[in-house]
């Protein structure tokens, strides 16, 4: 029988993702697919805290294993920004147009070297023994000088992978999952739950 297992989001794409990253052994919920409103408020100062919170909030609300992510983009040349206020950089409904053109412009005068960034993703999986576990994914790559490419969302047009020669922005839904830092995270996870 499939295991039951709830990612705590509201994202319809993350959990696609993992559906098909988990395939037949798992029934994967979210918590609109559970009726969940519960706010939770992200006020850990790590990728790691933030998804800790998340994934404890609901699994003490549900009773039952909760897995939940938190993600985002660092800029070496800022000191790791965005980092952990990706989604709020600029404020969250400000468009990815203007927060990428602002990155861009605050990082004008790095050079060639300086240029290293990041997507970071860490999953938290909460049991309701209050055990919990994370795991970390990572794509390095640099900051790009202009945005390219339509695929994927938020900064994935500025993140320019130099052994591919494009943005994730450019890459195939299908490409982009298979080296992510969230796949990553995600198949690490796996074979913890194994
Ligand atoms: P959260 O994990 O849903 O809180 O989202 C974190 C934020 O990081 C997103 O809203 C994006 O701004 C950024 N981010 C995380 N993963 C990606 C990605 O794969 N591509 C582009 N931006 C990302």
């Amino acid at each position: 029988m499939a295991k039951k297992l709830i990612f705590a989001t509201n994202n319809q794409g993350k959990v696609n993702e993992i559906r098909q990253i988990l395939g037949d052994g798992y029934d994967v919920y979210s918590l609109k697919d559970l009726d969940i409103h519960t706010d939770i408020v992200e006020d850990g100062t790590s990728f790691e805290e933030n998804a800790v919170i998340k994934a404890k909030a609901i699994c003490e609300e549900t009773g039952e294993m909760v897995l939940a992510d938190d993600s985002g983009f660092e800029v070496d040349y800022l000191n790791g920004e965005p980092g952990i206020y990706s989604a709020r950089y600029l404020g969250e409904e400000t468009s990815y147009d203007i927060k990428n053109a602002d990155l861009l412009r605050r990082c004008e005068a790095a050079k060639e070297g300086e240029r290293t960034a990041r997507f970071v993703c860490v999953i938290a999986c909460a049991y309701p023994d209050g055990r919990v576990e994370t795991t970390r994914g990572v794509i390095e790559g640099v900051l790009a000088y202009e945005p390219k490419g339509t695929n994927g969302f938020g900064y994935d047009p500025i993140f320019y992978l130099p052994e591919r020669g494009c943005t994730t922005g450019e890459l195939e839904p299908e490409e982009k999952n298979r080296i992510s830092h969230r796949g990553i995270a995600l198949r690490k996870m796996v074979e913890k739950l194994k």
